[in-house]
């Protein structure tokens, strides 16, 4: 995979980069098994490219899956209070 990894935890809700509003330059690496299934990162993605799971992790939680069109915006990585996310912007 090439690109950089993204500041996750600036906070500032910016893409890098300064692309097309919507064009996809990002993915996300998702640690399914950390996740508590809490739902605040479905929300919190502009471009509604996360979705829950209907499976669980060994934990028993239900977790978000990508679908296309990830912008590496970093605001799921932002609001996820267990660190699931790893953001990577396309350069
Ligand atoms: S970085 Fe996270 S919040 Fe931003 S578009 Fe990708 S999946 Fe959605
Ligand atoms: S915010 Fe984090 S812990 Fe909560 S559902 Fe999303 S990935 Fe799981």
């Amino acid at each position: 995979m090439s690109g950089a990894r993204a500041g996750a935890f600036d906070g500032s809700g910016i893409p890098a980069g300064g692309g097309r509003v919507g064009a996809v330059r990002g993915t996300v690496v998702i640690a399914t098994e950390r996740c508590k299934g809490c739902d605040l990162c479905i929300p919190a993605c502009p471009p509604h490219v996360l979705e829950m799971s209907t499976e669980t992790n060994a934990l028993g939680f239900h977790f978000p899956l990508l679908h296309d069109g990830c912008t590496g915006c970093a605001a799921c990585a932002d609001v996820c209070p267990d660190f699931v996310f790893e953001v990577w912007r396309y350069s």
